[in-house]
């Protein structure tokens, strides 16, 4: 079976990993940890940076540090992974979904202002949603697949309604916007190292951004909001710093960002150039804004009728590939079926459409010209009818 993705852990990950067992530093108390946290700042451009369990509940601390608070609303594209909308939920915060862009699938900023001028009045300090008299607490661009949003908008509707900027850059280490690393982009920018991403820690999240107050407040809040003296604990804190074991997995991964990055923008570009100009299918976006860490790659199915990419994910299964279906939008999810929500034209046009394909950062290129040779039969099968 040519898999979908898995983790590519060929470097120093084992001596790492050997190096916390004979010095007996496993949990969170060890060297890795800082060394992790100053190479993610390094490699994204920003000053500070705080390690974390996942990238969920550095999402959840993110939030937190800017100021969401119970019963705020929190803008949200709804074509994103379903952790986005939970870390909104456990800061006691609401989505209010948005529809993406056509040409990025990333948060539109164009109906985030719309909205935010339509929708909204200034109270004693606060940005108001007039209908439901909630909050707004921050806006949370999302980097779809490790391509970066409209940043310089974002930044500027920030400015205009005072709103802090929460960047799920959840899978876009790597990437660039404009020219420019992601580290400065949004007043926090969240990474995650999850074991599907393309640099993993098995699993783990990073907060980085450039006001060390913010950070630091993260790194508190982690540990149980532990002060001086040390049982003493100053306020609701939070069991979410990572592990020295997996900062030592993490430290690993970042010596070769680079090589993962752009093995992964490789296969994207070999699969377009194969796929290019085939009937019925379609290309994940491309933006000349940004250069995307490419965390998946994959087509678009472009049937008229099309109800799902299922079966030919089975097709593809029965030949010893795997492919899947990708996010399902928020909206679309039962926890937050009742979401405040605006219109969602482009995300309903396309995200059902998604097949993504093997882009492990170690396949092979003939494994890769076997998934494409396999899916190219399958798909042309598929658009004369022959299948689903
Ligand atoms: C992976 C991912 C997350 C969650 O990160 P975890 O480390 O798995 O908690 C959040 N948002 C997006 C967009 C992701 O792709």
């Amino acid at each position: 079976m040519i898999p979908l993705a898995i983790p590519n852990v060929s470097g120093k990950e084992g001596e790492y990993l050997r190096e916390c067992v004979d010095s007996n530093f496993v949990s969170s108390v060890g060297p890795f940890v800082e060394r992790f946290e100053e190479a993610v700042a390094k490699a994204s451009g920003a000053q500070f940076a705080a390690a974390t369990t996942s990238g969920t509940s550095g999402l959840h601390l993110a939030l937190i540090a800017v100021g969401v608070r119970r019963d705020d609303l929190v803008i949200l594209p709804s074509f994103t992974f379903i952790a986005s909308a939970n870390a909104i939920t456990h800061s006691g915060a609401t989505p209010w979904l948005f529809d993406v862009e056509a040409r990025s699938w990333t948060l539109d900023p164009a109906q985030v202002k719309e909205c935010l001028a339509a929708q909204t009045e200034r109270h004693g300090g606060e940005l108001i949603h007039r209908k439901s008299r909630r909050r707004v607490g921050a806006i949370m661009p999302v980097y779809t697949l490790g391509m970066p949003a409209d940043m310089d908008a974002f930044r500027s509707i920030s400015e205009e309604f005072r709103l802090p900027l929460v960047a799920d850059a959840a899978a876009a280490l790597g990437a660039r916007y404009r020219g420019r690393n992601l580290g400065k982009l949004a007043d926090l920018t969240v990474f995650s190292f999850n074991g599907n991403k393309t640099i993993t820690c098995g699993g783990g999240g990073c907060v980085v951004g450039e006001q060390k107050r913010l950070l630091q407040r993260i790194q508190h809040l982690s540990t149980q909001a532990r002060s001086e003296p040390r049982c003493n604990h100053d306020e609701v804190g939070f069991n979410y710093r990572m592990t020295n074991l997996q900062a030592a997995v993490g430290c690993a991964q970042l010596e070769r960002l680079e090589e993962l990055v752009l093995a992964k923008r490789g296969i994207a570009k070999l699969y377009n150039q194969a796929f290019m100009g085939m009937a019925g299918v379609g290309f994940l976006p491309e933006v000349t804004y940004a250069e995307s860490a490419c965390w998946f790659s994959g087509i678009t199915i472009n049937k008229p009728d099309l109800k799902d990419v299922s079966l030919l994910c089975q097709q593809m299964r029965e030949q010893g590939i795997e492919g899947r279906t990708f996010w399902k939008p928020i909206h679309l999810q039962e926890p937050y079926s009742e979401s405040p929500f605006t219109s969602f034209d482009v995300t309903e046009r396309f995200w059902f459409r998604i097949l993504t394909l093997p882009c492990s950062t170690n396949l092979t290129e003939k494994d890769q010209r076997k998934v494409i040779a396999v899916v190219s039969e399958i798909v042309t099968k598929s658009s004369r009818g022959i299948l689903g």
